[in-house]
């Protein structure tokens, strides 16, 4: 029977500690109906690395080590330094060497190697995000011919942005080697249209055939969801602990929360500056409201994450100088992780949900918090328009997080919105979250990429059109703004 290949940067191994990643819940519902192989780096870094295999049930983890120049050129270097920061739209703080790409395009010729020696021909192959574009060039110049797909979990700017990555021609054509790309949200997928159209001459009304011999890629939106249900009782029983009760108790008035990685795709300084005009702007809610910021440290070897730490510290230190009583500060900034079920008390706790990110993906934290309301009595989700959930969440306050009156604006709006304008909204958020639940996102995907779905090719023509029709199908309509 075809077994499914799992590749990602990171592997979640069950059962080895720390707290689940959104690839790992992503993908949960997947390892559980079939029988896979995830295979990815071990997190180690040794000089001679080695490949393990752990099993648990039907699964396998295979576990890569790298080397420590792997991980510097590799992980710290194009993976961090460059992709991530032009995916998120932000070329002013990519850091190209050619060194570091050697090393990126070397880990992944590594992995298509040890894939290489365990893959049999009717094995359906998916690779993750960003660490791993060129895999599937890799594979097919070992004489691969397996269906290999590919997900794009972090955004996709437009081709001005992202031919000014240098070598991008190295690169980004070699997508076309997969059978499926799938992307977040319509926009990237389209993104990515305008680029092979523009940099690859790809005529955009014929259908799009491209890669070695007669393979035709196709590319499809398949916006990543929460396990929405299973997050409602989550929280429902997380708001009735202890933890729960003894935040709120400690609160004076009412919550407004935000949770983000430290990353400066995520606007928290920016959301700080929101915030400090809604104080300045509204006397009367002074002593009334607290904003909890829940921030675990992310990547802080690197510089602009340690400065950015340091920035967001220099922010919450201000407001709360400026503004504190005795018996009250605004800001509590808190720098640890949590359980998925100590945050989803304090999400049911919180009035306000403060999404406001830069550029992301999608962004998960927008969902759980929706999903952890109740629904007799709901708080507000403040998301910002360049989140990918912004696209399913229309009934969120949705804000331009560049602009911190208007968000300042949007806090106002949702500390005084009425009970059944409240219950209005959350309902129909709630309800596009149960239409996308992430039980059935994988299942999409690998619909898609089966040999028997029968579907032609994607139409370059249909991406570059405005958008119309359903999620995972055909592309999902732009969000309105609201304000
Ligand atoms: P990203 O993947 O860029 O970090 P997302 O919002 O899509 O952003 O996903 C973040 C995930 O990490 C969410 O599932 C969220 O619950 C979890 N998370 C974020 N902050 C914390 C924290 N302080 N403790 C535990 N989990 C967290």
């Amino acid at each position: 029977m075809a077994r499914l290949f799992l590749i990602s940067n990171r592997v979640a191994v069950p059962g080895a500690g720390g707290h689940p990643g959104g690839l790992e819940v992503a993908l949960k519902a997947t390892l559980r109906k079939h029988s896979c192989v995830w295979l990815g780096w071990s997190g180690e870094v040794h000089e001679k690395p080695r490949t393990r295999t752990i099993t648990r049930g039907d699964n396998s983890y295979v576990i890569v080590d790298l080397t420590s120049e792997d991980f510097d050129e590799y992980y710290n270097g194009f993976a961090n330094r460059v992709l991530w920061p032009i995916f998120h739209y932000r070329l002013d703080l990519a850091e190209f060497s050619r060194r570091d790409l050697s090393g990126y395009l070397r880990v992944n010729e590594h992995f298509a190697d040890e894939l290489a020696g365990m893959l049999e021909p009717d094995d359906i192959v998916w690779v993750h995000d960003y660490h791993l574009i060129p895999l599937a060039k890799a594979l097919r110049a070992r004489g691969l011919t397996n269906r290999i797909g590919f997900f794009l979990h972090i955004p996709l700017p437009p081709p001005e942005i992202l031919t000014a990555m240098p070598n991008h021609e190295r690169l980004i054509p070699s997508l076309c080697d997969y059978d499926l790309v799938g992307f977040q949200t319509h926009g990237d997928a389209a993104n990515f249209a305008r680029y092979l159209a523009k940099e690859l001459g790809t005529p955009s009304h014929i259908p799009l055939r491209l890669g070695s011999g007669e393979r035709a890629m196709r590319i499809g939106t398949f916006p990543v969801g929460i396990e929405t249900r299973e997050f409602t009782r989550l929280a429902r029983r997380a708001s009735k602990t202890s933890f729960a009760r003894r935040v709120m108790a400690s609160v004076p008035g009412t919550l407004m929360i935000g949770v983000d990685r430290l990353d400066y795709s995520k606007g928290i300084t920016l959301r700080l500056e929101a915030y400090e005009r809604f104080l300045a702007a509204n006397p009367q809610w002074r002593g009334k409201i607290t904003y909890l910021q829940i921030t675990p440290k992310s990547r802080s070897t690197i510089k602009e994450y340690s400065e950015m730490e340091a920035a967001v510290n220099s922010a919450a230190g201000r407001i709360n100088g400026a503004y504190s009583e005795a018996n009250w500060a605004p800001v509590r900034y808190v720098n640890r992780p949590y359980s998925r079920a100590a945050l989803s008390g304090l999400y049911a706790a919180a009035r306000v949900g403060l999404v406001t990110p830069m550029r992301d993906g999608m962004n998960l934290v927008a969902k759980e918090y929706v999903a952890a309301q109740d629904p007799d009595d709901p708080g507000v989700l403040i998301l910002s328009r360049f989140a990918g959930a912004a696209d399913e969440c229309r009934e969120a306050l949705l804000v331009n997080p560049y602009d911190p009156d208007a968000v300042a604006a949007a806090i106002a709006r949702a500390m005084a919105m009425s009970w059944s304008e409240r219950k209005a909204r959350h309902s129909e958020l709630y309800a596009a979250l149960l239409r996308n639940d992430i039980s059935k996102w994988g299942d999409k995907f690998l619909k898609a990429l089966s040999p028997q779905d029968k579907k032609g090719p994607t139409a370059l023509r249909d991406l570059l059109a405005p958008a119309t029709g359903s999620a995972a199908t055909g592309p999902t309509r732009p969000p309105a703004t609201r304000q």
